[in-house]
């Protein structure tokens, strides 16, 4: 098992992808945090996890306050210790062309992708660094790398996470803790789900269409990525088993992107 008792805390996990890590890290030994804004789906994950014979707990957290933020982390500390790893996941979608875009859910956008991981950050870094070691993880995208219409604030708070990622790596790495981001192409979850039909709308196009000419038009085989790619490559990041795998991102995305 590359986890075996790691303390791991995972935000947004109730659902999709950050889920699917939850469950990889737990298969892996790992105690897990199930971090969610959705309280009730955060037990009922966690519930299945200890069901399945693993350590789980829910904890109730919105990234985007400071206040829950710190209390889940502590929560987390009360029960466990510490934190060895953060996986900070959580996040939402909202798309408009720019000159639609309402201020308030600009502002709301850039508060639940860069303040979540900024918070989330903040408040396990002195646990790693008292005992120098820890792994950060933030879940960019293929908009971390790359634009697309109607998307100004996810790709804008993508792009900035790989800037926070490489500050941290640099700070933490005196203190034997490593930053990366990964960056997945379009994962068949409810977040995507809801912007089919929102994009088939606002494109005057058919939901196929929006699949095939917009999300997978550009990938090597016209395959959406799963949630179990992003896992492995979350476990990757999470066990890793050096600080030579810092500072970085790495793109799963069935070739969307390719750098
Ligand atoms: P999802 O909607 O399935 O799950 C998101 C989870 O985050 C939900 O459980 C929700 O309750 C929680 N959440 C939302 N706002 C929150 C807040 N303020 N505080 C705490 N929890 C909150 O979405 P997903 O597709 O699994 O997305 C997870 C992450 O992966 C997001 O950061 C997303 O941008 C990123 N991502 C997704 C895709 C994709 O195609 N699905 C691609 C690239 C990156």
């Amino acid at each position: 098992m590359k986890l075996k008792d790691k303390v791991t805390l995972v935000t947004g996990a109730a659902s999709g992808i950050g889920k699917e890590i939850a469950c990889t890290y737990a298969r892996e030994g790992a105690r897990v945090a199930i971090a969610d804004m959705n309280k009730a789906a955060a037990d009922a994950t966690a519930a299945e996890l200890r069901a399945a014979g693993h350590q789980a707990m829910g904890v109730a957290m919105d990234v985007t306050s400071e206040e829950q933020v710190n209390a889940g982390v502590a929560e987390v500390v009360a029960a466990w210790g510490t934190v060895d790893v953060l996986v900070s996941n959580a996040g939402i979608q909202i798309v408009h062309p720019v000159e639609e875009f309402p201020f308030a859910e600009w502002k709301k956008m850039l508060a639940i992708h860069l303040d979540g991981a900024f918070l989330t950050t903040k408040a396990v870094l002195p646990l790693m660094y008292k005992q120098n070691s820890g792994s950060i993880i933030l879940m960019g995208s293929v908009h971390s790398k790359l634009a697309s219409v109607l998307k100004a604030p996810y790709v804008t708070a993508k792009h900035g996470l790989l800037g926070l990622a490489r500050v941290l790596a640099k700070e933490g790495g005196p203190h034997n803790v490593r930053a990366n981001v990964i960056c997945p192409g379009f994962v068949r979850t409810p977040l995507v789900d809801k912007q089919i039909p929102e994009q088939a709308a606002t494109l005057k196009i058919s939901e196929e269409d929006v699949i095939k000419k917009v999300m997978l038009k550009d990938t090597v085989d016209g395959e959406f990525t799963t949630v179990a790619d992003v896992a492995e490559v979350a476990l990757l990041f999470a066990a890793f088993p050096s600080n030579a795998l810092t500072g970085q991102s790495l793109i799963v995305s069935h070739g969307w992107a390719m750098e």
